[in-house]
């Protein structure tokens, strides 16, 4: 075995964590971990799947050109210009693996999002860490970080595990500023939750440098279909159509994506909902005693004294059958990110986390 080794970057790739689903001893538990949509998927999506399944000896469309079409109309886009991928996930591949190698390097912020590092490494490219400003994208200090080796520039607006979210004006200026061969990278994944915001679409139509990435694990509740998409310059999405596997969506995640994204009153609720609870679990956290920030997206980013607290925090929720995420890993030890549910979750969490501040252990 001695000779056979992976490519340069691979072995410094540390595994993703995904969230917990399941405590030990405990039944019942509420899954707030990993941002999912607590109504779970449309009802159009599941019927849609119903209704292909006697299909599945076929092979799947190459060009996606159903989904593509009904994203094109209901969004406002170039149909030529979207590529749909296996979550957003893999257009985030695709773009290290077409435009960054070894010596280069891959930005992305100090509380971003774990793939942006572990796709930039399996490239063979160096992922470089910039700080934010108070946990909000700092657009000076992304500017500031490239160099002639950068290629790729991520962020993600709102940002996980964050939720903050900077506007399109300095975004433009982010795009505006980047060296010559560098694209800006706008993950998207929680756009649908922020009312009259396009993701940067409009953006990615007015230049040539700028990719946009969706996704419909969040809020149309597919996380288990797996299926994104970018949008962005032609030149770019014909690269990253030369190597996406042929076959890389199945018959029924195109079909549970297409009816969901025409599936406009599920959207809407699945939206207010989403605002009023995160609202209402942003209150009364606070009244507990443990801040946030503004969340823009599906989930709060709860702040608790330090390490210690949070973490023994996380285990009084999960003996009560509540699990959320420990975001260590994005650099925020003390702090837990904890996904809007339904309003019975929400109730419950905010009820436990009052118990913990009030001395129960
Ligand atoms: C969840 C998430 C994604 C992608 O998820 P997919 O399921 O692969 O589409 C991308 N970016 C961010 C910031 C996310 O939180």
């Amino acid at each position: 075995m001695g000779e056979i080794r992976p490519q340069p970057g691979i072995l410094d790739i540390e595994l993703y964590q995904g969230g917990k689903a399941s405590v030990e001893g405990v039944s019942n538990v509420v899954k707030l971990s990993s941002n999912e949509n607590p109504f779970g998927p449309s009802p159009a999506a599941q019927e849609a799947v119903r209704r292909v399944l006697h299909e599945m000896h076929r092979y799947p469309s190459t060009d996606h050109a159903a989904l593509r079409a009904a994203i094109a109309e209901v969004h406002g886009l170039a149909f030529s210009r979207i590529v749909c991928g296996v979550g957003s996930d893999e257009i985030i591949h695709f773009l290290c693996q077409a435009y960054a190698g070894p010596g280069d390097e891959v930005v992305h912020t100090e509380h971003g999002f774990g793939m942006y590092k572990i796709s930039a490494r399996a490239a063979g490219a160096t992922p470089v860490e910039v700080r934010e400003k108070e946990r909000v994208t700092d657009v000076d200090a992304l500017l500031a970080a490239c160099t002639e080796r950068t290629k790729l520039v991520f962020i993600a607006n709102p940002n996980n595990p964050t939720g903050t979210m900077i506007g399109l004006a300095e975004i433009e200026r982010l795009a505006e500023g980047l060296p010559p061969q560098a694209i800006l990278v706008l993950d998207g994944a929680y756009a649908e939750f922020v009312e009259g915001y396009d993701g940067g679409a409009r953006l990615v139509d007015g230049r040539d440098n700028v990719v946009m990435t969706r996704t419909f694990s969040k809020l149309y509740g597919l996380g288990g279909m797996r299926v994104g998409w970018g949008y962005g310059p032609q030149e770019i999405i014909d690269v990253l159509n030369r190597i996406r596997g042929p076959f890389n969506l199945s018959i029924p995640a195109l079909a549970a994506a297409e009816a969901s994204i025409r599936d406009i009153d599920f959207v809407e609720r699945c939206r207010s909902e989403n605002t009023r609870l995160r609202t209402w679990l942003a209150e009364a956290l606070m009244e507990h005693g443990v801040p946030s920030d503004t969340s823009c997206a599906n989930f709060i980013l709860a702040r608790f004294a330090d390490r210690d607290e949070a973490e023994a925090c996380d285990l009084f929720l999960q003996r009560e059958g509540l699990i959320v995420r420990r975001v260590a890993g994005y650099n925020l030890p003390a702090a837990l990110r904890i996904t809007v549910g339904d309003e019975a979750s929400c109730r419950r969490v905010a009820h436990v986390i009052g118990r913990f501040k009030a001395g129960e252990r």
